[in-house]
């Protein structure tokens, strides 16, 4: 009998772990209560590249049937290139990072990696080349340890610590009495904005996917830490395909393209200086920050991917 008690308590202990992720991961993305069906084909494939070339081909998508959010948005990200996001707030960016990740399907239109439709990809291998760093990042009722490697389970020590130093926050985490093994979240330590954003950063930083996003990643942060965490992550995204949405316009001055987004249209797009030189809402925004009077500060939470 104990040679049979064995393996199936193995695969209970196996089975209660796959749920304990897909509770967290559901729990971590708010789509627990909305029962959002995106179900794998039957002849899914898995992804497999290191190399991803992203494209939005005339996406429109709305979450509910009677508004619309995307019209019509078309870019291109070539393998290891960067482009960068911008627009008022509501305008649709974090839908567009929500729609790569496949939370959701396009209403018409599609996205391609490689030139495979995501919906002809499996979920898991797809959200395992992905590492987001979210606006307002959620944490699993676990650890630090757990949830900095939660990207990448089998990390050794070494590695967690080093993603954390990266990220600006091993001098925090060991500051704490029970350092790595601080529990967080709903029933533990409640981290600030700025702390959670260092994990979510760390948490990516050790996954080392081939295509990140980077959604207002550094907005909860002082202006200090954020210059040392921009550096961190422009040495991340580099060789990397980067979606990057940001408030501050100076951060991403150097992106391969920038798209303007309004009401959920391409507005505008370009280089940086080639959007300066044509002299519409880009170099309006980017004139009205460089004076400092910004009328749309960044928005601090609420605003889960
Ligand atoms: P941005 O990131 O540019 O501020 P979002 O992409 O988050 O904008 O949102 C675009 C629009 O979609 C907004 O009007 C927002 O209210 C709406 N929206 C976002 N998430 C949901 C949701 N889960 N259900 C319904 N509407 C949503
Ligand atoms: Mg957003």
């Amino acid at each position: 009998l104990t040679q049979l008690y064995a393996p199936l308590n193995f695969l209970g202990f196996v089975y209660r772990e796959i749920k304990h992720a897909l509770a967290d991961m559901e729990r971590m993305f708010g789509l627990m209560e909305q029962g959002e069906e995106v179900a794998d084909r039957a002849d899914a494939r898995p992804l497999q590249t290191s190399q991803a070339a992203i494209r939005f081909n005339n996406v429109d998508f709305g979450y509910e049937s009677n508004r619309q959010i995307l019209f019509d948005v078309s870019f291109s990200i070539p393998a290891g290139k960067t482009l960068a996001v911008v627009g008022s707030s509501g305008a649709g960016k974090s839908t567009l990072s929500r729609l790569l990740f496949r939370f959701y399907d396009v209403h018409s239109g599609s996205i391609t990696i490689n030139d495979t439709d995501v919906r002809d990809l499996t979920q898991a291998s797809l959200r395992q080349h992905i590492g987001i760093v979210p606006q307002d990042t959620v944490l699993f009722n676990d650890s630090i340890l757990y949830n900095i490697a939660y990207g990448k389970p089998d990390a050794s020590e070494q590695e967690i610590v080093q993603a954390a130093k990266a990220a600006s926050i091993h001098d925090f985490v060991m500051s704490l009495p029970d350092g790595y093994q601080t529990q967080v979240g709903e029933r533990g330590l409640k981290l600030s904005g700025g702390e959670k954003q260092r994990v979510a950063i760390a948490r990516t930083i050790l996954k080392n996917p081939p295509i990140l996003i980077l959604d207002e990643a550094t907005s909860a942060l002082d202006t200090r830490t954020e210059r040392v965490i921009q550096d961190e992550l422009r040495l991340v995204a580099r060789d990397r395909t980067t979606l990057i949405i940001a408030h501050r316009l100076s951060t991403i001055v150097d992106a391969d393209e920038i798209i303007v987004m309004d009401h959920g249209r391409v507005l505008e797009r370009g280089s940086h200086r080639g959007l300066i030189q044509q002299d519409g809402r880009y170099a309006q925004m980017w004139a009205l920050q460089q004076s400092g009077q910004d009328p749309d500060p960044p928005s601090d939470g609420g605003d889960a991917i």
